[in-house]
């Protein structure tokens, strides 16, 4: 099996991808999944991805997507619009199953368990929560807000949720603000602290990787560094994907930066490489600010 699998990758590796049978694409896919570099440290690599493509409809949105995000550490994805960050970071945690005619193909995993094929999407995203461009609270109390996953998965003790709520709190570095209006409304309190909340509300499950799309975008400068600080905090716990447009931000927080062009990945390594010395011109284009 193993030998007619490399046999079939083989040939796989000398057509051009595009135009590769699904069935060869995903044998590619499964091989090269088990193509393991001698130095990965076991349980590093949190999301793995190799020869991802995906589809709306007829329009293909990702390419070839081969990636490794690691534990604990900042990915921020960077790329002109259009070019399928958003894409990717919902197909993270299946946002995309939403929409209908969509489709992915390739090997996309989670802790070694295939996102697509073998998790419960309710599983699935009490692991991988999400935080949005514009803050979005629920219409409830900032109590209620943080409470209500941790409800919907079977929490009912007042004293555990209590707790619960300022853990999440805490961690969102808002508590301190927010501690005496804990009944006001989630939508009552200022954008930045809307943010932070939402972000108490997707740590309140207890994920192991939090997404966030332009998470900063709608907030002045002060909350976006307080959100940055956060994440700083944040990725001792739990591991971070963020969609940013704004170069200082993917400079300032990230460990690794992922450039993104028409749907394909041009180069991801380390921030600091990636700024100061990109492999490709494009990428440098980019991020000196001569297009996008
Ligand atoms: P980015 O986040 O880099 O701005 P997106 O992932 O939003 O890019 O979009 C990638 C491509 O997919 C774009 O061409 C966009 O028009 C297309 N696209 C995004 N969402 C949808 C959708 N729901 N239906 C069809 N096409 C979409």
């Amino acid at each position: 099996m193993e030998q007619e699998l490399q046999e079939k990758f083989n040939q796989a590796k000398s057509v051009d991808q595009s135009v590769l049978p699904k069935a060869q694409r995903e044998v590619k896919a499964q091989v090269a999944l088990r193509e393991r570099s001698p130095e990965e440290i076991p349980g590093e690599t949190i999301i793995r991805v190799r020869e991802m493509n995906f589809w709306y409809d007829q329009f293909q949105a990702l390419k070839n997507l081969n990636l490794d995000i690691r534990e604990n550490e900042i990915t921020a994805l960077i790329g002109p619009s259009g070019c399928g960050k958003s894409t990717f970071l919902r197909c993270l945690n299946r946002m995309n199953d939403l929409i209908p005619k969509t489709r992915v193909e390739g090997a996309l995993e989670f802790k070694g368990r295939d996102i697509n094929r073998d998790m419960d999407i309710m599983v699935l995203r009490k692991q991988i929560g999400m935080v949005f461009q514009k803050p979005n609270p629920f219409d409830m109390s900032v109590y209620d807000n943080i409470a209500f996953g941790p409800r919907i998965h079977g929490m009912k003790k007042k004293q555990e949720l209590d707790e619960l709520v300022e853990r999440s709190l805490r961690k969102a570095a808002i508590w301190d603000e927010i501690k005496d209006r804990l009944q006001d409304n989630g939508l009552s309190i200022s954008g930045g602290q809307q943010q932070r909340l939402c972000i108490a509300r997707t740590l309140s499950t207890n994920p192991s990787i939090i997404l966030m799309d332009e998470p900063t975008s709608a907030l002045d400068p002060i909350s976006t560094q307080k959100i940055e600080e956060l994440m700083e905090e944040l990725k001792k716990e739990y591991t971070v994907v963020i969609v940013t447009h704004n170069m200082q931000q993917a400079g300032r927080t990230a460990d690794e930066t992922v450039f993104f062009l028409n749907g394909e990945i041009v180069e991801s390594g380390r921030t600091d490489k990636i700024f100061t010395n990109p492999l490709d011109k494009r990428t440098e284009e980019y991020i000196t600010g001569r297009f996008g």
